[in-house]
């Protein structure tokens, strides 16, 4: 079961991660677990990848592929995978689809967690961390017993600048961008499932699992 994970970020596309790969016994890959691999292992492609990070350079796109390569034709692929944060770029998908040929292989699933930008600005605008302990509370799914108060050691809550809703707001936008050609692409292919991703927990693993177990 070849499988791609797509998802705005607050989307839950993590949570969704850990479930499947518990029920379905198919390894996460995500791209920075990928690239902090091929490093540590010393490939030639991870050591080329780490003499542009260490410039502070964008890693290119070849040498991000051919990482994903080396990657999905490991042993524990052998059965399937659960592919996260990569593609990134239509080009990058074309790149894939070469890739799995190469390997003999296809996509089943382009699993894509739709949430409404409103929602997703307010799960990640919620956060509020605090200034003397650094405890973290999220004003809808972790609330302090008292508005503003840290529960552990009555410190004050502040929120950071990075999760300020204009800030959220902008990210989101940049990554709706980046994601839309791609989601044209497998849905051009018929590859692409969309679910509800403003729903419990259990329900959106429900719906991911229904299409995966049509592959089985
Ligand atoms: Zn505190």
């Amino acid at each position: 079961m070849n499988v791609i994970l797509m998802g705005l970020p607050g989307a839950g596309k993590g949570t969704q991660a850990e479930r499947i790969v518990e029920q379905f016994h198919i390894p996460h890959i995500s791209t920075g677990d990928m690239f902090r691999q091929a490093i540590r292992e010393s490939t030639p492609l991870g050591l080329k990848a780490k003499s542009f990070m260490d410039q502070g350079l964008l890693v290119p796109d070849e040498v991000v592929v051919g990482i994903v390569h080396e990657r999905l034709g490991n042993a524990d692929c052998s059965n399937g995978f659960l592919l996260d944060g990569f593609p990134r770029t239509v080009a990058q998908a074309e790149a894939l689809d070469q890739t799995m040929q190469e390997l003999g292989r296809s996509l089943d699933h382009v699993i894509s967690i739709d949430v409404a930008k409103e929602k997703l600005i307010a799960r990640l605008s919620g956060r509020r961390i605090c200034k003397q302990c650094g405890a973290t509370y999220h004003t809808e799914f972790n609330p302090p017993a008292t508005e503003g108060v840290c529960d552990k050691c009555g410190g004050a809550l502040y929120q950071r600048d990075d999760d300020n809703e204009d800030t959220v707001a902008t990210r989101l936008d940049v990554n709706v961008k980046q994601q839309e050609p791609l989601l044209a692409y497998y849905g051009q292919q018929g590859l692409l499932r969309e679910v509800n991703g403003d729903q419990e927990i259990e329900q959106v693993f429900h719906d991911i699992a229904n299409y995966l177990q049509q592959s089985r």
